[in-house]
């Protein structure tokens, strides 16, 4: 294994979580239950590839291993079939995916959202291995960019439900999300403040930001507040850096647009620190 593999995976702060990133891309591995694993967004072939390393490495490859996204884009779900493949890990969708899977369409956000994010690539190294994934996966699994029906090329083991306990891990609960898609749902730890939000909150240099990019303003408000009314301590995004303490409090609203942020004059300015991968 590479020393820059190691890299891109790291644990966060002092939980038992594991944070595997490529640019801007985050899957998490947890230390569950009963030496079970949890994996939230195995989203790029390569972030799941750099999970499957990571729990080789901490000897949890025979564990039992449940794997789950936080909603349907597929830069969350497209490494789910390698973790099925390579781990015999279950999978685990939210539950709007179960009508998707029968043929119910869902609603992607338009350009002018995509456009608000846009800051939000500019902040990590950039990895060209990432953007052909990125770019490529609408096409091949899941849904986004220019695919409008969802795509899965299994049966999922099971669906996810709001006050659900993420299997692997009963201490965490399945927390409904929606707006930035119908289908999103959170994971919180409750005891130690934990909110692993998938793209519900971003952060950016080190803010916590409720996701610009929404397809239903009303879910995306209510959502806000019922994430602002959780004690989080640690928010660990599906994009951007984990953050712990004040920020989360001062988190920025998802009508809030940063200052003096252009997107791209950002994004080239950041792009100095490249991913050689
Ligand atoms: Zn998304």
């Amino acid at each position: 294994m590479s020393r820059s593999s190691q890299k891109r995976s790291s644990r966060v702060f002092d939980l038992p979580i594991h944070r595997c990133s490529r640019w801007i891309f985050n899957c998490y591995v947890i230390e569950g239950d009963d030496n079970q694993t949890v994996i939230i967004d195995p989203g790029l072939p390569s972030t799941a590839a750099l999970s499957i390393d990571l729990i080789t490495r901490l000897g949890r490859s025979s564990t039992e291993l449940h794997s789950m996204a936080t909603h349907g884009h597929s830069d969350h779900v497209g490494g789910l079939p390698m973790m099925r493949q390579r781990l015999g890990s279950a999978t685990h969708l939210p539950g709007l995916c179960e009508s998707y899977l029968q043929g119910t369409k869902p609603r992607a956000f338009g350009s002018d959202a995509a456009l608000r994010f846009l800051p939000i690539f500019g902040q990590q190294p950039f990895s060209g291995t990432a953007l052909r994934e990125f770019v490529g996966g609408s096409t091949k699994i899941g849904f986004g960019g220019q695919a409008e029906q969802f795509q899965f090329p299994y049966e999922p083991t099971g669906f996810l439900q709001d006050g659900d306990r993420v299997p692997g891990g009963k201490e965490w609960e399945v927390i409904a999300s929606p707006g930035h898609a119908d289908e999103a749902v959170s994971y919180f730890h409750a005891d130690s403040g934990t909110l692993l939000s998938g793209d519900a909150v971003v952060t950016l240099d080190g803010e916590a930001w409720f996701n610009p990019e929404w397809v239903d303003e009303t879910a995306c408000r209510q959502t806000e507040e019922r994430l602002r009314s959780l004690d989080v301590n640690y928010l660990l995004p599906g994009h951007g850096l984990p953050i712990w303490g004040n920020p989360w409090k001062q988190a920025k609203s998802f009508k809030d647009q940063p200052q003096g942020r252009g997107g791209l004059a950002r994004c080239s300015r950041r792009f100095g620190g490249w991913d050689s991968l």
